[in-house]
């Protein structure tokens, strides 16, 4: 048994952005075991002040860790779960860790969350009372968290795509903020900007220049800073690599950004030391920390 476990693990790391039908059903196997055995984790990167670099917010990034294994990456296997229906137990999972792991940091530094939402999440008919029983039981205020959805949300909604914004509505009325992750990849059009209840927009990384030679970039970057400025939403752009990319974002007005110049993305208990470490303020001795 062991063995054939072992084999379809290798079948799991193999292909698994193209699989057969067979090989489908074993990844989508493995993977509800995994949420029963509890083999996820949610690892953070944080999302800093370009001004002074420092964190302001954290993005809940979900790593698939089985044993032995180095985590995996979302990439490799939210597809399988998107197309099955596993994110929306995988997801919800993810936004109680998160809240329960963030109200610590908010509490004691006023940092934010951001989570990940895929569009199957929000045709759950039950995702807002989800979201918000998330907030009620971890006791982090729903102004603190952001969620991110991409552009292509309302087309892959299809005939649910009401729903979906219905959501979006709900929770923004109680204070969640929304995010258009990976802005400028998708194939929607800027009405989207217009129709979509959102507060923040976050650069793919894609945008981030080459070099300081790569001028078109950061022509594409300004307008998109520019575009956002205009209708009164947050700019946060991923990809920051480089010491230029935060140089020319700052130059360029963007409040925020998050990439491996910064920092990785961490499991919880560095993300806590990396907050501390960030932290100069004067100790008091009188804080108790929950
Ligand atoms: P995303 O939401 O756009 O997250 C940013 C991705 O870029 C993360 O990949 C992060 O590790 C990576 N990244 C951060 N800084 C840099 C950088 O400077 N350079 C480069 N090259 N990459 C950087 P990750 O963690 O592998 O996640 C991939 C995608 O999987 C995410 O993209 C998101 O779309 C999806 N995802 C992650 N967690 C969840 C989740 O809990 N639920 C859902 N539905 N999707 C998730
Ligand atoms: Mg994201
Ligand atoms: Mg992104
Ligand atoms: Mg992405």
């Amino acid at each position: 048994a062991a063995k054939a476990a072992g084999k379809d693990q290798a079948a799991v790391y193999d292909v698994s952005l193209r699989l057969d039908q067979a090989e489908r059903v074993r990844l989508l196997e493995r993977l509800r075991a995994s949420v029963d055995a509890g083999e996820f984790a949610v690892h953070y990167q944080p999302i800093v002040s370009l001004d002074d670099a420092r964190p302001v917010a954290v993005e809940a990034l979900v790593r698939w860790t089985l044993p032995g294994r180095a985590p995996i990456s979302p990439d490799r296997f939210i597809p399988a779960t998107e197309d099955s229906g596993l994110i929306v137990t995988l997801g919800e999972w993810v936004l109680r860790q998160a809240c329960a792991d963030a109200v610590v940091w908010h509490r004691r530094w006023g940092t934010t969350l951001t989570v990940n939402v895929s569009p199957r999440q929000l045709v759950d008919p039950n995702f807002t009372t989800k979201a918000l029983a998330a907030l009620r039981d971890s006791g982090l205020p729903p102004d603190a968290l952001t969620l991110e959805i991409t552009e292509g949300v309302l087309v892959r909604a299809g005939a649910d795509a009401h729903q979906a914004l219905l959501h979006l509505s709900a929770l923004r009325a109680e204070g969640v903020r929304v995010a258009i992750d990976d802005f400028g990849t998708g194939y929607s059009s800027l009405a989207y900007l217009r129709d979509l209840p959102i507060d923040v927009l976050k650069i793919d990384r894609s945008f981030m220049p080459a070099d300081n030679a790569d001028t078109q970039q950061a022509a594409l970057v300004r307008a998109i800073v520019d575009l956002a400025a205009g209708l009164g939403l947050t700019t946060v752009a991923e990809g920051v690599e480089t010491a230029d990319h935060a140089d020319l974002l700052r130059d360029l007005g963007c409040e925020r950004g998050q990439g491996y110049h910064f920092a990785r993305p961490i499991p919880a208990a560095g993300l806590m030391a990396l907050l501390s470490g960030a932290d100069t303020r004067q100790p008091d001795p009188a804080e108790k920390v929950p």
